[in-house]
């Protein structure tokens, strides 16, 4: 019970954050958001803000030409990984997912001649998940964690895999996560957001599928 409150009481406190009028004043006014202070590969996770994203790092995504590998410079790898976490299960690994993402993500750089960077420190609570939501971003990118006033949630570019169900699959990914290892698994009635950046919800609000009680938000910048 304590153990819950504790949840409770930090959403509460990130859910001030949540105001559509207050969220686009904050982004008119930060365009810095929008500029990527680097141009290297990471997940989706929210603990990974910053440069661009694939969840486990592109682990997930079958045919890895439908990747646009020209973004990026590097590959970065992160410990408590989701997306490797689903990766290991559905192929019945049995892999450490911490070494097996950066294995991965080394292999990865190598066949694609990018810089491997090693493993990118979580800014987020160790073994949990404190996203809101969802940041969909177009381009050019977006980093939430330049302004302090902003909610923390994965980050999905659906421009860097020209695929738009694979797009699909990573944000029921994210819903997933939320719900079972985030605020969701303890605060079910809650609102979970959305927040579309440059990106049209239209293209993706049909086939999205989570029991989260969402609410879709759209900003263009
Ligand atoms: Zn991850």
């Amino acid at each position: 019970m304590e153990k819950i409150e504790k949840f409770e009481k930090e959403f509460r406190s990130l859910s001030k954050l949540v105001e559509k009028q207050k969220l686009q004043a904050i982004l008119e006014k930060k365009k810095d958001i929008l500029f990527l202070n680097d141009r290297n590969l990471r997940c989706i996770d929210e603990g990974t803000p910053g440069g661009l994203h694939l969840a486990g790092s592109g682990v997930l995504v079958k045919d890895k030409n439908l990747i646009n590998w020209d973004l990026f410079d590097g590959i970065y790898f992160h410990q408590e990984c989701g997306a490797i976490n689903f990766f290991i299960k559905e192929n019945n690994l049995e892999e450490n997912p911490d070494e097996f993402a950066e294995k991965f993500t080394k292999d990865l750089a190598k066949t694609y001649g990018k810089e491997f960077l090693g493993k990118i420190n979580l800014k987020r609570p160790k073994h949990f998940h404190n996203a809101l939501g969802i940041w969909i971003c177009g381009l050019p990118g977006f980093d939430f964690s330049k302004e302090k006033s902003l909610p923390p949630g994965f980050i999905i570019n659906p421009f860097i895999v020209k695929d738009l169900n694979y797009t699909l699959f990573e944000i029921n990914l994210a819903l997933n996560i939320i719900e079972n290892n985030g605020f969701g698994k303890f605060l079910k009635d809650e609102k979970f957001y959305l927040w579309f950046i440059n990106e049209n919800p239209k293209r993706f609000e049909k086939n999205i599928s989570s029991n989260l009680n969402l609410e879709i938000m759209k900003f263009n910048l």
